[in-house]
């Protein structure tokens, strides 16, 4: 049978390597597509805006997680060590205002929906981050950078805020490419016109009656949302870092206003700007204020996490996702072609251990150049279609072979059906053994219905075949006999 050339069909992991150019990745700062070269060689810092938690995530949020798990994956199974940093925002006005309208404290607000977005990332697969800083922690390093702003003439306090003083900044607008006459008000302040100039941006928000308050040299009050970041990068990543990431809506005012403080403060700060493109809905962008239909928790009643995974991550990372429910069922279709295929292979043909690693060079080489997840998943359902291939004509070699290929390229996005958390007998840990053991039961059964239809009493198999389906157990023959599957 012709097929395509594969992963152990000579070409090691070692030749992939060699063959590869390096990695390229799309920088927004540069307007252009870059060699990637870390800082510290061997080492990746990365930080990732997080969630403002004032409501629960819906798959907007949830795309940028994906598209960043996957960057993070990739660039540990290229070898780097990455530290991965993604923040929370725990203080922002329209925590504030939400917690006014449910009449509830402000951290109640947080916290709630701070688990829900800690929930939605679990649950759709997406690996920790190494570390996850809330903002009102760090409100001692906020003083600091605003003192060394303040020292250096690039802020200063007015009416009980502290606004960043753009004019003194003349890189301003740099990464979005506005210049600053075109720039509208900032509108960040009810005290506006405290400003030298209306583009100046808040750093600092005078305390208000019944909000919470820190106390500083310029009088108590909260931090800026801009401010936030800008602090916690430093603190785990150092002054100058190697990836900055968000969506491509962050790019201004938010991320403008990041590279201001920090670089205006002394620090190197980013040195690569990565963006992912937003989810629309019927042409619309989905803001912070959303309706319910597209929140993690409604989604995930219509498609399982990993389907959801899969829809959200199979577009390249700076494209638009134009949601609909009918693209939504197509990637769930898709990944279940994927899954059936790893399924029935490791019950026909387990890898070999430790051969989960090779990765076709193609694959490397469309994840290298800008993290190109379209083409790196063409050569998934490639692989996939001749390894069904070579199961239909019983060839467990070749079916062993591309499993392992398709999942070691499914663990670089994510999406290996028998990895975590997907495998429910790999995710609970202690319950493993108990697939055995219902393994072993099953066919017993299904030894019983053989032989009822041996003796063609076939009343008896349908009615072992029934009573395995009221247990949970769905039956299916095949020409290698039957298999089953947990009904789900
Ligand atoms: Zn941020």
């Amino acid at each position: 049978m012709a097929r395509r050339a594969l992963p152990g069909d000579g070409e090691r992991v070692e030749k992939a390597n060699e063959m590869r150019s390096g990695l390229r990745l799309y920088d927004t700062a540069a307007r252009a597509v870059r060699e990637f070269s870390p800082l510290r060689a061997g080492r990746v810092s990365l930080y990732l805006c997080g969630a403002t938690v004032q409501a629960a995530p819906h798959i907007g949020h949830m795309r940028s997680g994906v598209n960043f798990d996957i960057a993070v994956r990739w660039l540990r199974s290229r070898g780097y060590e990455v530290t991965f940093c993604r923040n929370v925002t725990d203080i922002e006005d329209k925590i504030l205002e939400v917690a006014r309208r449910q009449n509830v404290p402000w951290w109640a607000v947080a916290e709630r929906n701070q688990r829900a977005f800690t929930y939605a990332y679990e649950v759709l697969g997406c690996l920790p981050p190494d570390v996850e800083p809330r903002a009102t922690g760090h409100v001692p390093q906020m003083i600091t950078l605003i003192r060394k702003l303040v020292e250096r003439g690039h802020a200063y306090a007015a009416g009980g805020d502290v606004f960043f003083d753009v004019s003194s900044y003349p890189e301003y607008g740099a990464l979005s490419g506005q210049r600053i006459e075109h720039m509208r008000p900032a509108g960040d302040t009810e005290n506006a016109e405290a400003k030298r100039d209306p583009r100046d941006f808040v750093l600092w928000k005078g305390a208000k009656p019944g909000e919470p308050a820190w106390d500083t040299p310029w009088g108590p009050g909260r931090p800026g949302w801009h401010l936030e970041c800008s602090a916690m990068a430093r603190a785990y990543l150092g002054e100058t870092f190697d990836i900055h990431g968000g969506g491509l809506d962050l790019v201004f005012p938010h991320h403008e206003n990041e590279i201001a403080q920090s670089r205006a403060a002394g620090d190197g700060f980013a040195r690569y700007w990565m963006h992912n493109g937003l989810v629309s809905t019927a042409g619309e962008k989905m803001s912070k204020s959303l309706g319910n239909s597209l929140v993690i928790t409604e989604v995930l009643r219509r498609v399982r996490p990993a389907e959801l995974r899969y829809y959200l991550g199979q577009a390249h990372y700076r494209s638009v996702i134009e949601f609909s429910p009918d693209a939504l069922a197509e990637a769930a279709a898709a990944y279940r072609r994927i899954e059936g295929f790893v399924t029935r292979a490791a019950e026909l043909a387990p890898s070999p251990p430790g051969t989960l690693q090779t990765l076709p060079p193609a694959f490397a080489a469309a994840l290298d150049d800008d993290l190109a997840v379209p083409q790196a998943l063409a050569l998934v359902h490639d692989a996939v279609r001749d390894g069904n291939n070579a199961l239909a004509t019983r060839d467990s070699a070749a079916a062993g072979l591309i499993l392992s290929s398709v999942r070691g390229m499914l663990g670089v996005l994510g999406i290996d059906p028998l990895a975590e958390p997907w495998n429910a007998a790999v995710a609970a840990g202690g319950a493993a053994h108990l697939r055995g053991v219902v393994d072993a039961l099953v066919r017993v059964a299904l030894e019983q219905r053989a032989a009822a239809r041996e003796r063609k009493d076939y009343a008896a198999a349908d009615a072992i075949r029934d009573r395995l389906r009221e247990a949970g157990v769905l039956v299916e023959d095949t020409p290698h006999g039957p298999r089953w599957e947990l009904k789900q």
